[in-house]
């Protein structure tokens, strides 16, 4: 067999291994009794254990050092090499051991974390977090890093990324953005939102709107499932099988429905994966940021607009028939548009969401490096929040426990979400220039025109390039904040007349 052939069918078996994991992955998030959990950290960890195995073969090591010779190979093939030459010098410089103890921790933690947000009391998890900490740190240490030990982990979700390119990318946003947020909560202007939080919001109903938009926008359910979890997510294993989750609140009818249009995004993203490289790393959805930007699209630029607002409006009086009588495009509009510092990440609106990933990025940085301790994080958690949000929560379960990714040791994530937030302003950007009807076809519920340009633009070109090459071969520039600030300040100017 010709080494790129038997480099591909090694990475194939590989592909199968982690698609197996997703899958008993949700399953644990959405179906599993509790009783299960030892085991399913038992089964976890052996699959994190034979895909590690396999990855780290010497004769993949070998079979590479054969092809990174040739010159012969088109632009597929060399995606697929710089992946599983990324992949492999990643995975060789963990031990195996180690590999299999993160994963098998990695649920334990997971365990915890639930229980202890239930439960609203830190000290439930707090041991299994320090000692995730110290393995994050570890792992650091086994991959390398010029600078920081922060950085090693940063690289993991976006190649190449660093504290000194996260820092003043998140400086700038800062100096633009809490200002609007201030200007916005100083004019005191609030919508009305006397129709969504007079009524109880049942979960029948919003279960009805998730589907029915999620089929509008073009998520194909024949290859795909919506399930509801404690912190929602897109999961699956290939683009036959893509599966999300939202959940649902009796006060809140937008979180379900918002939560549903962003893992919709990611959804979309899955199925419009290039076939012709199934179970090759360059059919994979690039990383973590150019995915956000899928999900961050039709969750905000377009769920957020005037537009959409005028479309969906028959579907929500559809579903909630006595609620929505006399609230016309303009109040839903503004209502799921209200700019207000809250606890909740997931549910932060457009212009504060991007200080609730800050507050995190801060805290990660500094955990990492020791300036923190386990025990002084809940405080530190909240003294942030009053700081840059000028709100203190009440609770650990609206504090420090709202979010799932320490539990696996996921540090390093959270700066992602901002760069999708950029990278999907920069997106439709582009795409508006060949759509000159886009709003017009936002109102008349004709989504495929733009799910077309990202399926042809982004979707279809896997992870060919790397992320920061793909955003300018779609958009023309590299990578920028500007779009997303400009579209952010017209927005707020729009909703609350108010100009910073
Ligand atoms: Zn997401």
């Amino acid at each position: 067999m010709d080494a790129y052939d038997e480099l591909m069918a090694r990475l194939k078996d590989i592909d199968l291994i982690s698609q197996v994991g997703g899958l008993v992955g949700w399953d644990q998030e959405v179906m599993m009794p509790p009783k299960a959990a030892g085991l399913r950290a038992e089964q976890l960890s052996w699959i994190s254990r034979t895909g590690h195995e396999m990855i780290t073969d010497s004769r993949i090591g070998e079979l590479l050092s054969d092809l990174e010779s040739r010159d012969d190979l088109d632009e597929i093939q060399a995606g697929n090499l710089r992946l599983a030459r990324e992949s492999y010098d990643k995975a060789t410089k963990l031990p195996t051991e180690f590999v299999g103890e993160l994963a098998k921790h990695q649920s334990k933690s997971q365990v915890s974390w639930t229980e202890a947000r239930a439960a609203d009391d830190f000290s439930i998890f707090r041991d299994d977090l320090a000692k995730m900490i110290d393995m994050c740190r570890q792992k650091a240490d086994y991959l390398g890093y010029e600078d920081l030990r922060y950085d090693a982990l940063l690289d993991l979700y976006e190649s190449g990324l660093t504290v000194a390119r996260v820092d003043p990318l998140f400086a700038g946003l800062r100096e633009n953005v809490a200002p609007l947020v201030k200007a916005v909560v100083e004019r005191g202007e609030r919508p009305d939102m006397a129709f969504v939080d007079d009524n109880k919001w049942g979960q029948t109903g919003q279960e009805a709107l998730s589907q029915a938009v999620s089929e509008a926008i073009g998520f194909d359910f024949k290859a795909g499932r919506r399930d509801a979890s404690t912190h929602p997510f897109c999961g699956g294993s290939n683009p036959d099988d893509v599966r999300w989750t939202t959940r649902y609140s009796e006060t809140d009818p937008f979180g379900s429905l918002y939560g549903s249009m962003h893992e919709t995004g990611h959804g979309l993203y899955e199925q419009g994966r290039p076939r012709n490289l199934d179970f090759q790393p360059a059919g994979q959805a690039n990383g973590l940021g150019v995915h956000e930007s899928q999900s961050r699209l039709w969750e905000n630029q377009v769920g957020r607009s005037r537009e959409f607002c005028e479309w969906v409006l028959p579907l929500w009086q559809e579903h909630f028939p006595d609620f929505m009588e006399g609230v016309s495009a303009d109040d839903l509009w503004r209502a799921v548009n209200l700019v207000e510092p809250s606890m909740i990440r997931v549910e932060a609106d457009e212009a504060t969401y991007n200080l609730h990933i800050m507050i995190r990025y801060e805290i990660e940085k500094r955990l990492i490096a020791g300036e923190i301790e386990v025990d002084d994080l809940p405080d530190a958690w909240d003294d942030m929040y009053e700081e840059f949000l000028g709100i203190r929560p009440p609770n650990r379960t609206l504090g420090v426990l709202q979010d799932i990714h320490w539990s696996f040791g996921a540090f390093g994530y959270f700066p992602t979400y901002t760069l999708g937030n950029l990278y999907s302003a920069q997106l439709l950007e582009a795409a508006r220039k060949v759509l000159p009807d886009h709003d017009e076809q936002m109102r008349r519920g004709e989504f495929g025109p733009l799910l077309a340009w990202m399926r042809e633009h982004v979707h279809a070109r896997g992870s060919i390039l790397e992320p920061a090459a793909l955003i300018e071969e779609a958009t023309g520039s590299p990578p920028s904040p500007d779009a997303f600030v400009t579209y952010l300040r017209d927005k707020v100017e729009r909703l609350y007349n108010v100009t910073a």
